[in-house]
Order: structure tokens, then sequence, then C-alpha cells
């Protein structure tokens, strides 16, 4: 099973209310090929919500307990990401997940840039809270630029992968 960030998948968790919606993400869960989850909402966030941003590090760090995460108005909400996080690694094991597709610069789902936390809208290398908790477990993390037909056919059944393969689907 493929575990893939619920804004991906078109649902409007964003902070701002909306999606950021990947044609192959859709169609993976509405296949039966992959779940979704946001960790922000699972961590107890409403919908809009103040942006958050990681602060003096990255997921590694807020796991370890040296970063924190700030949302713009100043607010710790460190517990909150760490809550979404353990919640969808418990969802993940409870449904067989091996991968996740999760949407880059989140400072819960970002694989590979998050933002440096003077939300300034500067990018730097890291991963967020849970794209750093998932992998630690087995779970191998591709950020939402990875979404591809090529990337997604090892995690998908045969008759899926002949239905995503003759719609030429791109993201
Ligand atoms: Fe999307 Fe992840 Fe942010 Fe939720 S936490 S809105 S799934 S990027």
């Amino acid at each position: 099973m493929i575990l893939i960030s619920a804004c991906l998948a078109g649902f409007n968790v964003r902070y701002d209310g909306g999606n950021a919606r990947n044609n192959l993400a859709v169609k993976l869960v509405a296949l039966g090929q992959a779940i979704t989850v946001c960790p922000e909402i699972m961590g107890g966030f409403a919908t809009p919500r103040v942006p958050a941003e990681i602060q003096g590090g990255t997921g590694r760090d807020v796991l370890t307990g040296r970063a924190k995460v700030m949302n713009r108005e100043g607010r710790d909400v460190t517990r909150q990401y760490l809550q979404g996080a353990q919640m969808v690694l418990k969802i993940a094991r409870d449904h067989g997940v091996t991968a996740a597709f999760l949407k880059q610069k989140s400072p819960a789902c970002g694989t590979k840039l998050i933002y440096d936390g003077k939300f300034a809208g500067n990018k730097v290398p890291g991963a967020g809270v849970t794209a750093t908790l998932l992998p630690d477990h087995g779970i191998k993390c591709f950020g939402d630029e990875d979404l591809t037909l090529a990337n997604v056919r090892p995690y998908v059944d045969a008759v899926t992968w002949e239905n995503l393969h003759h719609d030429n689907l791109r993201p």
C-alpha cells in the first residue's frame, strides 16, 4: 500500500484551505492503491490555520528535541507535529504501507526541502517531522516531484499498473 499526503489527493487540508492536487495521486487513491493522511490535521490543527516552520534544524532535530516547530504567530506547535507524525506512522503500519509520496517543503511532509523557519520563503535542505519518522521505520519516502508512473510501479498491483499505463497518466 502507498501512503499519500492528503493535499496531493485533492483534499483541501493545506494551511490556506487549498490543496496541491496531483492527478496520479488522485488515481492511485481511486484505484485503492493508496491511502491519504494529513499529519497537520492529525496533530489537531484546523483548516485554515496559521502556517508553521521548523526553527533551529530539521525534522530529525525536532524528533530528537533539538529544534522546534513554531507557527507564524510565535506559538510552539512542536507537540502537534510529533503527534501527527506518530499517528501517520500507526496508520501506515496498520495498512501495510511500504512507500509514501509526500508534499515537498512542508514542516511535516517535506522529504528534501523545508522552509528555514524565518517565514521569508527561504528553503533549506532537510525533511519534515513525518517524512523523517517514516523512513526510520522502513517506509520509503518520495517527494511529490517523484510521483511518476515509473516510481509507483513497484508499489501497485498488476491490474492497476495496466490501468495506469494505458491512461499514460502524468502528474
Ligand atoms: Fe499536505 Fe502534509 Fe501539509 Fe497536510 S501536512 S497539508 S498532507 S503537506
